[in-house]
């Protein structure tokens, strides 16, 4: 036999397995959605290279994922036949944290405040490979890449900071390609390799992988067979003296038992399905599933789009904000999965299908117009992909806006509160989409201080001979309604718009105007508030402070471009305003505290 080698951890990986082991009890039963999802992962790797390389597949092996059960040894194993490992990717793959998912669990358990690790974590992102030490004490993978021509077996145990890989040499265990897991179920968790219980994990966590997962099952059939007579039935046939022809066979029913794969997935895509006969219930657990959510989706959309370019599509809200803070300025989400005639492509895009502020939006999208072989660059200058794009985002809009118009006010404030900054970078960056973008908008006003307000509700609220929308932007919203701005406003009734994000002004001044009513900033000069105005009484007043205004520009100086006499303040008796093409106090602000 080849010697095996050993190996340590990354030092990552070590406290990883940890903090597996010790304190993510809650939610064992994860390990195995983990595993199924790492075989369906090797599958659609498999599938998406032999579309130019059919070398890959020619030993016409089936594209599947096999669990046995093997309750008297407590043992389970994972078989798929998809892409495998070299023993190098072996050493980077189990032995080190390279991978995404396990990345961004540790850095969320490092900024999660109570450092005791919880259950919605693992929820939320998975631990990968590593989750099948929260059941087993030792871990088996053998594996068999077509860029290697031999077999490797990694073997790891529980609380343990090394492992080994050696060469397969029992031909036994030798596979055509793929990988097999095989788990040694700690003590007290062998009650998991009982085959029902598999079957209802399987069904449970992984109804939407889209490759068959077969279980092995026990299997019964009855049958009649037939049975020796009992000896006194005969002697009564013979002193009745019955035919013996005409004697009925004497049979009995039993079970014949046997083992055999059983089919335990349903494998057509839920995307393909008539959203009539699909209930928010499965679309809900096919978010949870495909994209390792804890949480239940805000909102969805499920779609077929016909004419120039034809895809399905099922687009998702989700209900948390990512834990990435610069998630924002982010587009590599791999919240968006491209499929080409049901063959998964990728779900690392960088803006082509979404532009950046909608990449929170997760979801699934299935084209049969572009080429299954497609590349980056083909992506990104496809016509085609550049109209998915364009169609994708206005059904979010579409989907978003639903969930404004909703009954439950509060799940579109979840929503503003989560994605609401995504919103108006979006009137910054996407003037085409202005009109969408403009209904979804959300301030706090002169009145309504408590509760956020649409714009179209502003409207509603406008008097009659009011033309312009009023804001003010501020800092907060106590110290929007105690500036003197708002006097004349107050007193006349109007509402005025408290833009307290600092993102808010540079995302009105963009949109510009709303349902044809131009925004207004209340600070700056000039303004007018509608109204009649008399010309006579105005004049008279200019007229005997002229001199009063002429003194204090002098006394000023050059710290104020003028003074004037208003009308637009009741009780203060002055204010500083900016000038009509000038910053805002607010922006000016801002700028300032950029340049620090
Ligand atoms: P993730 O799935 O987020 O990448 P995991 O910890 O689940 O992280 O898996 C780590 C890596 O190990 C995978 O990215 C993959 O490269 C490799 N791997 C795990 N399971 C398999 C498998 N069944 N077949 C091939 N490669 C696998
Ligand atoms: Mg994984």
């Amino acid at each position: 036999d080849p010697p095996s080698e050993k190996y340590e951890y990354q030092a990552e990986v070590s406290r990883l397995m940890d903090l597996i082991v010790n304190s993510l009890y809650s939610n064992k039963e994860v390990f195995l959605r983990e595993l199924i999802s790492n075989a369906s992962d090797a599958l659609d790797k498999l599938r998406f290279l032999s579309v130019t390389n059919s070398e890959l597949i020619k030993d016409e092996v089936d594209l599947d994922i096999r669990i046995q059960a093997d309750k008297d040894n407590g043992i389970i194993t994972i078989t798929d036949s998809g892409i495998g490992m070299t023993r190098e990717e072996l050493v980077d793959c189990l032995g080190t944290i390279a991978q995404s998912g396990t990345a961004k669990f540790l850095k969320a358990l490092k900024e999660s405040k109570d450092a005791g690790a919880d259950s919605n974590l693992i929820g939320q992102f998975g631990v990968g490979f590593y989750s099948a030490f929260l059941v087993s004490d030792r871990v088996v993978v053998s594996t068999k890449s077509p860029k290697s021509d031999k077999q490797y077996v990694w073997e790891g145990e529980a609380n343990s900071s090394s492992f080994t890989i050696r060469e397969e040499t029992d031909p036994v265990n030798l596979l055509p390609r793929g990988t097999r897991l095989t788990l040694h179920l700690k003590h007290d968790e062998k009650p998991f390799a009982h085959p029902e219980r598999i079957q209802r994990l399987v069904k449970n966590y992984s109804q939407f992988v889209s490759f068959p997962i077969y279980t092995w099952q026990e299997k019964g059939f009855t049958k009649e067979v037939e049975v020796d007579e009992d000896p006194a039935e005969v002697k009564k046939d013979e002193q009745q003296d019955v035919n013996p022809e005409e004697k009925k066979k004497k049979t009995k029913t039993v079970v014949e038992k046997y083992w055999d794969w059983e089919l335990t997935n349903d494998t057509q895509p839920i995307w393909l399905r008539n959203s009539k006969e699909v209930s928010t219930e499965e679309y809900n657990d096919f978010y949870k599933n495909t994209f390792n959510q804890y949480l239940e989706p805000l909102a969805s959309s499920h779609f077929t789009t016909e004419g120039e370019v034809e895809f399905r599509s099922i687009l998702y809200v989700p209900s948390v904000a990512p834990y990435e803070k610069d998630d924002i300025a982010n587009p590599k989400t791999k919240n968006i999965r491209l499929y080409v005639k049901r063959v998964f492509i990728s779900d690392d895009f960088d803006g082509e299908l979404f532009p950046r502020y909608l990449s929170f939006v997760k979801g699934v999208v299935d084209s049969n117009d572009l080429p299954l072989n497609v590349s980056r660059e083909i992506l990104q200058e496809s016509r085609i992909v550049r109209i998915m794009k364009r169609r994708l985002v206005r059904k979010t809009f579409e989907m978003i806006r639903r969930l404004s118009d909703s009954e439950k006010r509060e799940d579109y404030e979840k929503f503003w509160d989560n994605f609401g900054k995504h919103i108006k970078l979006g009137c910054i960056e996407d003037r085409d989409n202005h009109k969408y973008l403009g209904p979804l908008l959300r301030f706090f006003s002169s009145q309504s201080e408590e509760e956020m307000i649409s714009l179209d509700e502003y409207i509603q609220n406008m008097k009659p001979e009011q033309k312009n929308i009023y804001y003010i932007a501020a800092e907060s919203v106590s110290s929007a309604k105690n500036t003197p701005f708002l006097e004349k406003l107050r007193e006349k009734d109007l509402e005025v718009l408290f833009l307290v994000d600092p993102i808010d002004e540079v995302a009105i001044t963009n949109l510009k105007s709303y349902s044809e009513k131009e925004f207004v900033d209340i600070t700056k000069e000039d303004l007018d508030l509608g109204g009649e105005k008399d010309e006579v009484e105005e004049k008279k007043i200019k007229e005997e402070f002229g001199q009063t205004c002429d003194w204090i520009k002098k006394q000023l100086g050059d710290k104020v471009s003028k003074v004037q006499v208003s009308q637009r303040l009741s009780t203060s008796p002055c204010v500083l305003v900016s000038g009509k093409f000038g910053w805002s106090a607010n922006m000016e602000r801002l700028m300032k505290a950029q340049a620090v």
